[in-house]
């Protein structure tokens, strides 16, 4: 080989190389940036996830006081209802009133004109034959004074039974009046009612369609911190370059066989909608050991979230376990552990129900079932 051409090998290769641990950089840097940005996204669909129920709880009052007006409406109804049956029974009773009074009058009249009748018709002969029949000039000045009196008391009573007659008759048109004014309320407050009822529907329909939105949020927000969970994993074992050790894992909580809740697509106890169970819930008491169920290196161990005090364990070639619910952790992030090591003691924190472990392994990132690396003793 050449000088040259030995040159060009090694410079070949420096770039290889060179290139490959740019590439290598470039990458992590790029999961880095990835990460920020669904944490950002995360964060911006919170705040809205947030901002929508604000506004669905705006809108929930706003439909309750309409459903307030709308019933007080319903009352004042009733009572415009019952106001008109009423006045509906005072014309009944006045129609009555009216058509007797209309009698009294024209019995009073017949009778008046009868008796005018009798004085007229028969004329000065009658008249003349009742003055003739007086016995002096006394009795002659009784009977015309008697005559006068009788036609002016007739006068006078039909003058009354005209006056009562016109009274009923106005009463009966006030009631009428009332009446219409009673029915022109009603037909408003039903409008106003109506237009209530329409506004609480346009409402319910918007309230409707921002609890779609909120479930459509929260199912991305769940998502983004899947991601981001998935990123952090990837971040993490880029920098670190061991394989797995390979193998069957051992069951990680000594002696405690039920699974309680397998891997796989189920309705979340505490959030009730269908959600990827992301491990296995096995049923140890609180307080009991737990195991690290392949040898690794603590990854994580704190609090996160729904999980609660966690550990996380990498067991090289992109395997990572995760011990979820504990009530205490007895491991450090960057300890190595061995497998079978007590890692921390069981309880219920986080979004649990009750002690159990939630135990998951991911390859790459992605949940996979831990019945693939775990055998039920
Ligand atoms: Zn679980």
């Amino acid at each position: 080989m050449s000088r040259k051409k030995t040159l060009v090998v090694f410079v070949s290769l420096f770039l290889i190389f060179t290139m490959a641990f740019e590439a290598f950089a470039f990458n992590t840097d790029k999961d880095k940036q990835k990460l920020d940005e669904v944490t950002k996204e995360k964060e911006e669909v919170t705040k809205q996830k947030k901002q929508n129920e604000k506004q669905q709880g705006d809108i929930t009052q706003k439909i309750h006081k309409l459903e307030e007006n709308i019933r007080n409406l319903e009352g004042e109804i009733a009572q415009i209802n019952k106001d008109i049956n009423e006045t509906k029974g005072r014309i009944e009773t006045t129609k009555g009133e009216l058509i007797k009074a209309e009698e009294n009058l024209s019995t009073k009249n017949e009778t008046f004109n009868s008796r005018l009748e009798v004085m007229y018709k028969n004329g000065d002969v009658g008249y003349i034959e009742v003055l003739l029949g007086s016995t002096d000039f006394e009795d002659l000045l009784t009977r015309i004074d008697m005559v006068k009196r009788l036609v002016k008391h007739d006068t006078d009573l039909l003058k009354y039974l005209k006056e009562q007659r016109d009274l009923i008759e106005n009463k009966k048109i006030t009631l009428e009046n009332q009446k219409s004014q009673l029915l022109t309320l009603m037909n408003n407050t039903k409008k106003k009612q109506e237009d209530l009822r329409v506004s609480r529907g346009a409402m319910q329909r918007a309230k409707k369609e921002l609890e779609k939105n909120h479930v459509a949020l929260e199912k991305q927000e769940d998502e983004l911190a899947d991601l981001a969970e998935r990123i952090k994993e990837v971040i993490i074992r880029n920098q670190s370059d061991e394989n797995y050790v390979g193998g069957q894992m051992t069951w990680p909580a000594p002696g405690v066989r039920t699974i309680t809740s397998p891997f796989g697509y189920r309705i979340h106890p505490i959030l009730r909608r269908k959600k990827l169970h992301t491990g296995i819930d096995i049923g140890i008491g609180y307080g009991e050991n737990i195991v690290a169920a392949q040898s690794g290196k603590v990854m994580y161990a704190d609090w996160q979230g729904g999980y609660g005090k966690v550990v996380m364990i990498d067991h090289g070639g992109g395997i990572v376990t995760l011990y979820a619910h504990n009530s205490k952790l007895l491991v450090k992030e960057g300890q190595r552990v061995e497998r079978g090591q007590v890692i921390s003691k069981c309880g219920s924190t986080g979004m649990s129900t009750g002690a159990h472990l939630h135990f998951e392994v991911r390859e790459n990132g992605q949940y996979v079932n831990p019945e693939k690396y775990v055998k039920r003793p």
